[in-house]
């Protein structure tokens, strides 16, 4: 049986991979590309709707039980695809 997640933007059930991951560090949202960082982690679609959704609710803050605002700049919808890049090259 595929683990699964709640997507924060829509709430929909998903097998975990289907979903990117996102965590908090330094104050800062980042996707966690190998979904492997330790604490806690906010699931979400790869899709801008669900992204949008998800900044909007402010449900990463929740998902994440921080109570400080997150820099969500780091994972906006027009990033995204920069970022997997970016993460790729360093590997
Ligand atoms: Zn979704």
């Amino acid at each position: 049986m595929e683990p699964v997640r709640t997507c924060v933007g829509c709430r929909a059930r998903a097998s975990r991979a289907t979903l990117i991951r996102v965590v908090a560090h330094d104050g800062a949202l980042v996707i966690d590309e190998a979904k492997v960082r330790p604490g806690r982690g906010a699931w979400v679609h790869d899709t801008h709707e669900c992204m949008k959704a998800a900044l909007r609710k402010r449900a990463f803050e929740r998902a994440l039980r921080v109570s400080g605002p997150l820099d969500t700049q780091t994972i906006h919808p027009t990033t995204t695809s920069e970022t997997a890049e970016t993460a790729m090259d360093t590997k």
